[in-house]
């Protein structure tokens, strides 16, 4: 072989590194999302690495503070006993914050998923000012970063809205629920904080912001990995009703992370006038203020004032929930003839109401799916029922760090 210049040793030296970098966040990859912890020798076998590279990458890892060792356990193989690895708890955290209808919310998540700190503040956010909404998230998230050790690093804050985030130019596009529109409101956020806090310019934290569903899908996806559930369609169920359809693990976002308005989708174009402009939208039937209204209750009360309702043989309460049930089984129908899912998962206030809302939804999945005869469709509740969407935000930005953790080895 013919002596290589300095140029394409330059070349091979950058191939290496970026093939480290590449395997770094591998080998972490599936220490997060391992439901058993992994060994090095499972890492190897499971990868094709050899056993010193995934040695050295673990190590590397494990200096970082982003991998633990728990104590060894003794195999059934010959040799020595298998060290377990997990993700480190209480170094590196993300803030995963939501602002919705009826409440704001700031959590903060470590890589091995402990909630090391939360605060929620319920209001009415309809028809609000986001130059208000912005001070008092601004107030939770230092009220929750404040409590936290010194040792734990932050990577960053995910901030979940109802609407449409617009992921390649950052502005929240419209949020018909909140009465917001075209608001830049990572800019606004990063603003408010250094205003609050004296953060000097570029030590704000790495900011993400996208739609509460699709954060609450990818919050669901991560508890349902170990499971073995990893494409079904998610509905979140508050005030708006969002969705997301997960494939393989992954939230499908569509062109510009829009996709998932399964609330916005058309029940009867006759019906009545929704928050976005259209009318008989499936918010319309089965959105929270819907369900209460139509049962005759104040849209302000907790959804469990309508379940103890129906309970007690109320008819309006009732019918509130066969309204609503028909309704979201209808889209449901649509989505599931058009994508081919068999899982539908139920989330957000849904999660609760599932007893009242899953036999009249599979009723209407029986006569309107196609496929219906030779499939398994199952509709179930999520098993993530508190905090969804601040988890999957904080997961979000998680998964950053985890898909490239030399980036963040070498701070
Ligand atoms: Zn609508």
């Amino acid at each position: 072989m013919a002596p290589r210049s300095p140029s394409q040793r330059g070349a091979s030296a950058i191939r290496q590194a970026n093939l480290r970098e590449h395997n770094l966040g591998l080998v972490l990859r599936i220490i997060v999302d391992a439901g058993t912890p992994p060994s090095r020798a499972d890492i190897a076998a499971t990868t094709g690495l050899t056993r010193a590279t995934v040695s050295s990458l673990v190590d590397a890892l494990i200096a970082a503070g982003l991998v633990t060792e728990l104590p060894p356990v003794l195999s059934q193989r010959a040799g020595r006993p298998a060290v377990p690895l997990v993700p480190a708890s209480g170094t590196l955290a993300a803030v995963g914050m939501e602002v919705n209808v009826d409440y704001l919310g700031v959590r903060l998540i470590d890589l091995s998923g402990s909630v090391l700190g939360q605060e929620v503040r319920d209001g009415d956010f309809r028809g609000s000012d986001p130059a208000d909404v912005i001070p008092e998230l601004v107030d939770l998230y230092r009220k929750v970063t404040r409590t936290v050790d010194r040792d734990v690093r932050i990577a960053g804050a995910g901030l979940a809205i109802p609407g449409l985030v617009d992921r390649t130019a950052g502005p929240v596009r419209l949020a018909p629920n909140l009465g917001w529109r075209d608001v830049d409101i990572a800019a606004l956020f990063r603003t408010e904080l250094t205003t609050a806090t004296g953060f000097t310019q570029g030590a704000e934290p790495a900011m993400l912001v996208d739609n509460e569903a699709t954060l609450a899908a990818r919050a669901e996806a991560d508890a349902l990995r170990s499971r073995g559930l990893h494409t079904f369609l998610y509905l979140s169920g508050e005030v708006g009703i969002g969705g997301a359809l997960v494939l393989d693990g992954s939230v499908f976002a569509g062109r510009h992370g829009w996709s998932g308005e399964i609330g916005h989708t058309v029940i009867d174009p006759d019906g009545p006038r929704c928050r976005c402009g259209a009318t008989g939208c499936l918010e319309q039937y089965a959105g929270k203020d819907a369900l209460m209204r139509a049962a005759g209750l104040d849209q302000a009360l907790p959804v469990d004032h309508l379940q103890r309702a129906a309970a007690a043989g109320d008819a309006a309460a009732v019918a509130a929930f066969e309204m609503g049930a028909r309704a979201l089984g209808t889209a449901i129908a649509n989505a599931v003839n058009l994508v081919d899912v068999e899982n539908v998962v139920l989330g957000g206030l849904y999660a609760a109401l599932a007893e009242q809302l899953v036999p009249g939804i599979e009723a209407v999945l029986a006569d309107r799916v196609l496929s219906a005869p030779w499939s398994n469709m199952r509709v179930r509740a999520a098993v993530v029922r508190d905090a969804a969407a601040m988890t999957g935000a904080a997961s979000a930005v998680l998964g950053q760090v985890i898909d490239n953790p030399s980036e963040w080895m070498r701070r």
